[in-house]
């Protein structure tokens, strides 16, 4: 057995603390061995004492009701340092004993045998006292020995649960925080390559898991380690720190042909999964972060920046993306949002909706306005809906925000019913929330709850996530629709969907995407798109509205094409209530 860094005194406080043994309850299965220990060796006293900075620590004790002594005095604490068994054979007859707490409290004689771990760390001793001054036999120095050698195995078992994967058999992320923080006290000096291989994306796994049930995670694991141990080789430690995620440390030279390196990791592992003699297509991607071992505060923060680091490369798709400051702060920067965004809901005032007027081609009259949200983030100032209402339909958050801003507008229309002069609000939802079984029963709640009939609103969402609809969503939208709603296809263009596919929905409404307006004056092409749309569009029953407009132009092309409503700077931007009253009132004269 390899013996400790002697010197190393913190490394060797670390590995005992890693171990979290330190302050735990009493256990049987080591009480067992110092009730054997005590009478194998014919000591009344025997315990499992652990050297901690300052005391020894009885993880076991048996003939005695101490829980720990200072360290300085104890025999222990020159016990570990023992190549067998330390043995003190009378304390009053030894001079670093004899005043001890120990000898003043009666014992004369100490055994005691170190536990040493695999890795060479001496945590403490199993030990024997009495309070007669007596020697050891060579037979009782080998079962001293054994025993503590039986309470190491004990130890180790107790550690490797909760440190091994039961899936793959690797070792999980635990056991890689504990390496990485060993290996960066071994050699602060050096760099090294974190590499993350995220086996599949999130859609794909749950579609796996549907077609092929529960074997097909295990499946998908275990011969993607394979793959991976057979092209990195045997030396490379594999960590399995997700359910499809693994990750290895590499030597810091690997950078140089870690592109290479990459493509023959995405080769092995799209080759290498059957699953009951099926091939299943895999859709790899890694994350790199080079690291000086000396910067590891926290090894959690190494692998956060490499989760990082493969996301982007899923969403860039590409097949390796290397971890960058700045990727990371707009990962960390959406981090903050998604968590202050609920707050933000409850109780302040950082959420506000602005309004805007929607007029009739034909009398130049309002119809409506749209209500669209702002946040003014405490610290972070403006932050704009394009960015956080992707962050909220990626969580749950989509709920609240969405009956926050249904909440909201409704209170605000009751206000302008009571004027007499407000036709309608059009709200925009995510998808996500027509996947709410309980959707339009919710928005029937908040109308009545604000007195505003159902024919005073509509709702618009965009077409480029219809990709599929649900059953759940497509009832939504016909109970919406029976309820009176208006429903409206947003951003219409940019999606996936063809005027015969809309055909599924219940929807009455079309609004062109503002992308197709802003080019009218110059595009013949959008010209000729545009008109072409409006007329089909109108074919099939539906209204148009345009939206972004921002020219004469391209008002008086929509004019004579008869679409049907405008909404742009041209007329209005998105006003708060007060100028809306205001822009109405004008409007008028
Ligand atoms: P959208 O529903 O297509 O809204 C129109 C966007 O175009 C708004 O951006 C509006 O301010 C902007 N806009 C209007 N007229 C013009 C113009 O003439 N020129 C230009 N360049 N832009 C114009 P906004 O408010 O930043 O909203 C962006 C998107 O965020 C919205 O696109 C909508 O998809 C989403 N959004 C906004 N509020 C909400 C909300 O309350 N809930 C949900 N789920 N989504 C929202
Ligand atoms: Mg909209
Ligand atoms: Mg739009």
């Amino acid at each position: 057995m390899q013996r400790v860094i002697i010197e190393n005194e913190a490394a060797r406080q670390n590995a005992l603390r890693n171990l979290r043994l330190l302050d735990t309850a009493p256990s049987e299965s080591f009480d067992r061995i110092t009730r054997l220990a005590s009478r194998l060796l014919g000591a009344p006293v025997s315990t499992i004492s652990l050297t901690d900075n300052d005391r020894q620590w009885f993880k076991s004790r048996f003939g005695v009701d101490l829980a720990e002594i200072p360290r300085g005095e104890a025999p222990c604490s020159y016990a570990i340092y023992a190549d067998e068994v330390f043995v003190v054979r009378d304390m009053l007859a030894d001079d670093r004993f004899k005043d001890s707490i120990l000898a003043n409290a009666g014992i004369r004689f100490y055994a005691g045998a170190p536990l040493i771990t695999r890795t060479g760390y001496a945590l403490g001793t199993l030990c024997v006292v009495d309070d007669k001054p007596r020697t050891v036999t060579d037979d009782e120095r080998h079962l001293l020995v054994d025993l503590a050698a039986m309470v190491m195995t004990q130890i180790e078992v107790q550690n490797t649960i909760g440190r091994i994967h039961p899936t793959s058999g690797y070792p999980n992320e635990y056991q890689f925080f504990e390496d990485l923080e060993d290996l960066a006290r071994r050699q602060p000096e050096r760099q090294t390559v974190g590499l993350l291989i995220e086996l599949a994306s999130p859609q794909q796994i749950t579609h796996g898991l549907r077609v092929l049930g529960a074997a097909y995670a295990e499946e998908l694991i275990r011969s993607a380690t394979e793959a991976i141990r057979r092209t990195l080789g045997d030396e490379i430690q594999i960590y399995h720190v997700g359910p499809t995620r693994c990750l290895v440390l590499l030597d810091q030279s690997a950078i140089v042909g870690i592109e290479a390196l990459a493509e023959r990791l995405d080769g092995s592992l799209r080759n290498t999964l059957l699953f009951c003699g099926v091939p299943v297509n895999l859709d790899p991607v890694m994350g790199v972060y080079v690291f000086a071992l000396s910067a590891v505060e926290n090894p959690r923060d190494i692998m956060r920046r490499l989760f990082n680091a493969a996301d982007d490369a899923r969403k860039t798709g590409r097949c390796l993306a290397l971890y960058t400051e700045m990727g990371d702060r707009a990962h960390a920067r959406s981090f903050r949002l998604i968590n202050d965004m609920r707050d933000a809901l409850t109780g302040s005032a950082d959420f506000r909706l602005l309004y805007q007027p929607v007029v009739d081609f034909a009398s130049g009259r309002c119809t409506g306005a749209e209500a669209l949200l702002r946040w003014r983030h405490k610290t972070l100032g403006d932050v704009g809906p394009a960015e956080f209402i992707p962050l909220a339909e990626g969580t749950a958050l989509i709920r609240p925000l969405t009956a926050w801003v249904l909440d909201t507008a409704m209170g605000q229309l009751a206000e302008w019913v009571k004027t007499g002069r407000f036709p309608k609000i059009s709200i925009n939802i995510s998808m996500r929330n027509l996947e709410e079984s309980d959707f339009a029963e919710t928005l029937a709640s908040v109308l009545d709850r604000h007195g505003v009939g159902a024919g005073m609103i509509q709702i618009e969402f965009t077409e480029s996530v219809l990709v599929s609809y649900s059953a759940r969503a497509l009832d939504q939208l016909r109970v919406l629709k029976e309820m009176g709603v208006a429903i409206a296809i947003d951003d219409f263009g940019t999606g996936y969907s063809g005027l015969s596919y809309l055909q599924q929905l219940p929807a009455t409404v079309l609004k062109i995407d503002q992308s197709f307006i802003k080019s009218l004056a110059v595009s013949e092409h959008d010209q000729k798109l545009v008109h072409g749309v409006i007329a089909m569009a109108h074919d099939l029953g539906y209204r148009v509205v345009a939206e972004g407009i921002e020219n004469h132009e391209a008002y008086d092309m929509l004019a004579a094409w008869n679409c049907d409503e405008a909404q742009g700077y041209l007329i209005a931007p998105p006003l708060a209530p007060v100028m809306m009253d205001e822009w109405l009132e004008s409007a008028k004269g």
